[in-house]
C-alpha cells in the first residue's frame, strides 16, 4: 500500500507523491520564542518527526524545514517585563527550544531560519505583492487585500463571511480601522515608540506573522513544496493567509499537501495558562516521566484528533512502554551471554529467519502509510515484543538460559527487526531504569502497603515527584505498582 495522507486542503486522504522523484520538501511551522515549549508542541513536533522517520525509513530524501517566530509583541512584552532585550529572549528560548527537542528524541530540522533573519525575502515578497495590487499601504502598514486570492478560504473550508475576526488576536483596534477589509492582515507594521525596528519601502518597521513563513518557504524549498505541516489551530486564519500570499506573489500552488494535528486537552480541559493546567515539557521531564513514556502516549492517540492528557493515561503509558522498553533493552543488556550470531558468518541462517518477519514488517509499514495510523504501528511493536519480555523477565528471575543456535538466531533477528521498527517512530530502549539494583522481595506485605498509601497522599497533594520517587524506591525493591480506576493500586513482585 503506498503512501495515503490526510489532505487539509481537499478534505480527503490521498495518496502521497512528491513533486521530484525520491525527494520530499517539507515545511513545518516553528514556535514563537518567548516562553518554554508546552505539550501541544511536544504532541506535534512528535508526530512530526515520525512523518519525517517514515518517509526517510521508506529511501525518501527528505528536506525538513521549520522556522522561528523571533519577533512578535509576545516576545517583546516578555522582554519589557524581564527588563531584558527582544534577541536575549528569543535566544534563551531558541537554546531552550532544542534542549526539549533533543531531550525528546526530534530528529533535528535540516534548516531553522529566523523571521528577523529573512527581512530581504519578506520585503521582497511584499513588494511583489503591492506590485500586483494585492497590498495596499496606509499609515506606515502594509495590508494584503484578500479579496486578490479568489481560493481565499479554501484551506479552512469556510466562508469568510462567516468568520470571527482577530481569530489569532495578533491584531489591534488601530490595524482594524486601517484595512479596507475586516479580513485583511497585516504584511508590514510600522514601527512603534521604543520597539525593534527594520528599514522597508513603506518605512521603518517589522514584519506581520504570516509573510514570515510564506517567505521562508521560498527561500529554503522553492515556490511549491510536498508537505505543509501545523497544529490545526493554525489553520485559519495563519495558513489561509500564507496560501493567499504565496500563491498571488508566486503565481504557483503554495503546499501539494496540509496535514494538522488536534490539540492537546489536560484532564477534559483545553490546556492555558489561565486555568493553571498548562504543562511544560520541561516540568513532565522533571517530574521523571520519561520522553519514550511521553513519545508513547502520544502515539497511541489518532494525530489528527484532540487528546486528553491525564494522569492515569499516562501512567497506562508509562507501564506500555515499560514492557516494550524491557523488549528493546535485552539485546543492549544481555547481546554478549546470548551470544549474538556473528553477521557474516550466520549471514544465512538469519536471512532465512528474516523472511517470516517479512509480514510483520509489511503489516507495520501498511498501518503508517495509512494517514500514519501510529497506535496500530504500536500494536504490531508490542506484538514483536511479547516474546522478548518473556525472556528478559525470565533471565531477570533464573540468569541466562541455554539456547540453542535457532533459538539464539530467531531471538537476534526478532530483536533486530523490533528496533528498527522502533525507531521509525523515534522510540529506543533507555537503559537506565534496567539498571537499578534489585533486592528482591526485601520487603514486608506491610511495608509495601505503607509505602502505597504514602504515595496516594503524595498524589492527593499533587506532589508528583514524590509520588515518583515512591514508585521509583519501590521498584528498586522489585515491587512494581499498578494504578487501577478508581484510585486502586495494587503491586506485584518483579
Ligand atoms: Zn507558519
Amino acid at each position: 500500500m503506498a503512501l495515503r495522507l490526510r489532505n487539509t486542503l481537499t478534505g480527503k486522504t490521498e495518496v502521497f507523491y512528491p513533486i521530484k522523484p525520491n525527494e520530499v520538501s517539507i515545511y513545518c511551522c516553528g514556535v514563537t520564542v518567548y516562553d518554554l515549549c508546552h505539550l501541544g508542541h511536544a504532541r506535534s513536533y512528535i508526530i512530526w518527526d515520525v512523518l519525517r522517520r517514515h518517509l526517510i525509513w521508506q529511501g525518501y530524501k527528505v528536506t525538513f524545514v521549520q522556522n522561528f517566530t523571533d519577533i512578535d509583541d509576545k516576545i517583546l512584552k516578555r522582554a519589557a517585563e524581564e527588563n531584558s532585550t527582544m534577541l536575549e529572549v528569543s535566544e534563551r528560548n531558541i537554546k531552550e527550544f532544542h534542549k526539549d527537542m533533543d531531550a525528546l528524541g526530534i530528529l533535528r530540522p535540516d534548516r531553522m531560519p529566523r523571521a528577523t533573519k529573512c527581512l530581504d525575502e519578506i520585503r521582497s515578497m511584499i513588494s511583489r505583492l503591492a506590485a500586483k495590487g494585492a497590498a495596499y499601504s496606509k499609515d506606515g502598514d502594509v495590508y494584503f487585500a484578500v479579496m486578490k486570492h479568489a481560493d481565499y478560504g479554501q484551506l479552512s473550508g469556510r466562508d469568510i463571511s462567516e468568520q470571527k475576526l482577530n481569530a489569532d488576536g495578533r491584531v489591534t483596534k488601530k490595524e482594524e480601522s486601517r484595512k479596507e477589509n475586516p479580513f485583511d492582515f497585516a504584511l508590514w507594521k510600522g514601527a512603534k515608540e521604543g520597539e525593534p525596528s527594520f528599514s522597508s519601502p513603506w518605512g521603518n518597521g517589522r514584519p506581520g506573522w504570516h509573510i514570515e513563513c510564506s517567505a521562508m518557504v521560498l527561500k529554503e524549498l522553492g515556490e511549491t513544496i510536498d508537505i505543509h505541516l501545523g497544529g490545526s489551530d493554525l489553520i485559519f486564519p495563519h495558513h489561509e493567509n500564507e496560501i493567499a500570499q504565496s500563491e498571488i506573489s508566486t503565481g504557483k500552488k503554495l503546499s501539494q499537501f496540509w496535514l494538522h494535528n488536534g490539540m492537546v486537552n489536560v484532564e477534559g480541559q483545553k490546556m492555558s495558562k489561565s486555568l493553571g493546567n498548562f504543562t511544560t515539557i520541561r516540568a513532565l521531564l522533571e517530574r521523571g516521566i520519561s520522553a519514550m513514556t511521553l513519545r508513547l502516549f502520544i502515539l497511541q492517540a489518532n494525530y489528527r484528533k484532540p487528546m486528553d492528557f491525564t494522569d492515569l493515561a499516562l501512567e497506562a503509558a508509562s507501564a506500555g512502554w515499560k514492557g516494550l522498553n524491557s523488549a528493546l533493552c535485552l539485546g543492549l543488556l544481555y547481546s554478549n551471554d546470548l551470544n549474538w550470531p556473528e553477521e557474516k558468518s550466520t549471514s544465512h541462517k538469519v536471512s532465512q529467519i528474516q523472511e517470516t518477519y517479512e509480514e510483520i514488517r509489511q503489516r507495520f509499514l501498511d498501518v503508517l502509510n495509512d494517514d500514519l495510523n501510529t497506535s496500530a504501528a504500536l500494536s504490531v511493536l508490542f506484538e514483536i515484543a511479547r516474546p522478548l519480555r518473556s525472556l528478559a523477565n525470565q533471565i531477570e528471575r533464573e540468569g541466562i538460559k541455554a539456547l540453542s543456535d535457532k533459538e539464539t538466531n530467531d531471538l537476534y533477528t526478532r530483536w533486530n527487526t523490533l528496533v528498527e521498527l522502533a525507531a521509525v517512530l523515534g522510540l529506543k530502549g533507555e537503559l537506565k531504569n534496567r539498571e537499578l539494583p534489585k533486592e528482591k522481595n526485601s520487603l514486608s506485605q506491610s511495608q509495601i502497603e505503607l509505602s502505597i498509601d504514602k504515595r496516594k497522599k503524595a498524589k492527593a497533594a499533587k506532589d508528583f515527584t514524590k509520588a515518583d520517587q515512591i514508585r521509583q524506591e519501590l521498584q528498586s525493591q522489585g515491587i512494581e505498582l499498578i494504578d487501577k480506576p478508581g484510585g486502586v493500586t495494587d503491586w506485584i513482585k518483579i
